[in-house]
């Protein structure tokens, strides 16, 4: 495939740009593949396309029931930060913060990675000592982060009211490189990689049942017909119970909406991203200048891929306090996506009951920061059977053993 560059840009623009190819392709799926990924969110696509550049597994296909990037990748607010306590969480998300450094020279494919810094506001006592705290495990995990106090977050942020009424910013968890990147990119940038390779990225073509033979998996029923592997991955987010259960076992994860919000464009006032967990809310503000707001999730299991009228109000008046300005402001658009949330809010990266079927799920509110670093784990697992250092921490069987992985104050309401 051509690369993208400045000179192929110039040299286009003389031809009305008709000399570009398709990014990727639209086959028709083939009987059989090594590999089948089911799934192309980030994390499958990432997946794939790590199959393919650690481990020279190419005969992949990925299989998408909607449009590539249409799931929770497509519509996630795009803070990435690696700023966890526990070890494993850090060290998954640290490798995928450090591979989102260079991920668009990677993929030939501009994905607009700006590490602005992401802070995470202590409004009480309790997030003082529990920032403070991340701060320190951060030094012994090589994240590099730092507490600061309420004038820095002011002088880093103008725009916020440190002083504020009933909960004033006391200081905050400060992760200099972290940020934001463009989520459709990243879809986009490795499904033209993996494209490259010769995979087959096939949309519109959803899984409806497993195939398996002596616990055996032996391959997919599609809405195209039936698919052929040697090994498959369930890659799929909020509708990882569904899929599973075709598979014929449970997991220990539930689906819910999360939502989201955009204000007007404004002309630029904030380049950091800031998190306020004890109001429930976080903002950060797009190129194209519109504020993007996100707050909790839904208090209920459901699978409604929408936003609803009375989360924008709950969500705007929570971060008022803090940004006072947006009360002037008009909001845009809304929408929501159906994220997968086990009981310790820690992802599962697992080999599964069925033999060559392998899991990658449970990112719940925060996955969009991990892609490059889980599909990189989840690559590894698939190739090898077994999990790698980096996702060993992550399998099923730590709900079975208790052995959980606790970051349920980090991945709280913060992505
Ligand atoms: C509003 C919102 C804000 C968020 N903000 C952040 C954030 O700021 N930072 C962050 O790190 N994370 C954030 N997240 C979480 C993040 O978006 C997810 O964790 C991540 O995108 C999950 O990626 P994925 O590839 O696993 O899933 P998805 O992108 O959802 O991909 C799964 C794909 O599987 C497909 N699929 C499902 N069933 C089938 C089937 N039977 N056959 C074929 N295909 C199927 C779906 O159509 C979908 O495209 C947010 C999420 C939401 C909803």
């Amino acid at each position: 495939m051509r690369r993208y560059s400045a000179f192929a840009i110039a040299k286009e623009a003389f031809r009305d740009h008709t000399g570009w190819a398709r990014a990727w392709g639209n086959p028709e799926p083939k009987r059989k593949y090594d590999v089948i990924i089911i799934g192309a969110g980030g994390h499958g696509l990432a997946t794939a396309y790590y199959l393919g550049k650690n481990h020279g597994v190419r005969n992949v296909a990925i299989l998408e029931k909607g449009w590539l990037g249409g799931g929770n990748t497509g519509r996630n607010t795009t803070i990435i930060r690696s700023n966890y306590l526990q070890d494993p969480s850090a060290a998954i998300y640290e490798k995928a913060r450090a591979l989102y450094e260079d991920l668009s020279q990677d993929l030939n494919y501009n994905v607009m990675f700006s590490p602005r810094g992401v802070m995470m506001l202590a409004q009480t006592e309790h997030e003082i000592r529990g920032y403070k705290r991340t701060a320190h495990a951060n030094a012994l995990q090589g994240v590099a982060t730092e507490y600061i106090g309420p004038e820095r977050v002011k002088q880093l942020c103008p725009i916020i009211e440190v002083r504020g009424p009933r909960y004033p910013v006391l200081g905050a968890l400060w992760q200099p490189r972290g940020g934001t990147a463009r989520h459709d990119a990243v879809a986009w940038g490795y499904a033209r990689k993996c494209s490259e390779m010769g995979m087959d990225v096939i949309q519109k073509c959803e899984v409806t049942g497993i195939r398996q033979v002596d616990g055996k998996v032996q391959g997919v029923t599609t809405t195209r017909g039936e698919i052929d592997c040697d090994k498959l991955g369930i890659v799929v987010a909020g509708h990882s119970g569904h899929v599973a259960d075709m598979a014929g076992f449970r997991l220990p994860v539930e689906s819910v909406a999360l939502q989201a919000l955009v204000s007007e464009p404004i002309k630029p006032c904030m380049d950091v991203v800031v998190m306020a967990n004890t109001v429930h809310g976080y903002m950060s503000q797009s190129d194209k200048g519109e504020m993007v707001i996100g707050g909790g999730a839904d208090g209920f299991n459901n699978f409604t891929q929408r936003g609803s009228f009375h989360h924008i109000e709950e969500t705007v008046r929570a971060l008022i306090e803090t940004f006072p300005m947006i009360s002037r402001l008009k909001m845009l658009r809304q929408w929501g996506g159906i994220v997968d949330m086990t009981g310790d809010r820690s992802p599962i990266i697992s080999k599964t009951p069925l033999e060559n079927c392998f899991i990658n799920c449970g990112w719940g509110t925060g996955g969009f920061k991990a892609i490059p670093g889980s599909g990189w784990a989840t690559a590894e697992l698939i190739a090898k059977g077994e999990p790698g250092p980096l996702a060993a921490e992550f399998g099923l069987d730590r709900f079975r053993e208790g052995r959980f992985i606790d970051e349920s104050v980090a991945a709280g309401v913060a992505h």
